[in-house]
């Protein structure tokens, strides 16, 4: 297990990456899901995608119904229409806290660890999670939404 640095600031190129899917969950990729899970531990963080720790994989790995659970090739495959505005931060991104609009629920499919195929239907803070690391793996930050200033008011 290793803790990973994390890759900071709005403008760094990897963060703006379109992820790539992983086609087999091969010992190497379990091996880099650890150390994430590791490194978001010790960032006290809720989530983690791979381009915050300098990776190029569909991974992220999110705190879903309190339990740390990694996303492999995430796909939201449903959001409501219905949103709520709540504050965000973000690891790569210190001292910044947005107000972000998310949908309520969202349906997810993804692979997990055993390489078996999933799909949920989450809702609240769970699915404000999901929505914000797979953001992450297509190149987006929440300083890309509408409302966002980075002034603190
Ligand atoms: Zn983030």
């Amino acid at each position: 297990m290793a803790i990973l640095p994390i890759v900071i600031g709005p403008d760094n190129p990897i963060l703006r990456t379109k992820t790539k899917k992983v086609p087999k969950v091969t010992k190497e990729i379990k091996q880099l899901i650890k150390d994430m899970i590791e490194t978001m531990h010790e960032a006290s963080g809720v989530g983690l995608a791979s381009p915050q720790v300098n990776r190029t994989e569909r991974i992220c790995i999110a705190v879903i119904g309190g339990k740390i659970t990694p996303l492999i090739n995430p796909k939201i495959t449903s959001k409501s229409k219905e949103t709520d505005i709540d504050q965000e931060g973000c690891l790569s991104l210190p001292n910044v806290w947005l107000m972000i609009p998310r949908s309520i629920e969202i349906k997810l499919d993804y692979v997990d660890l055993q390489g078996k195929k999933q799909q949920r239907k989450l809702m609240h803070f769970d699915a404000r999670v999901v929505q914000h690391e797979v953001d992450h793996l297509e190149g987006v930050l929440i300083v890309d939404y509408p409302h966002s200033s980075l002034r603190s008011e």
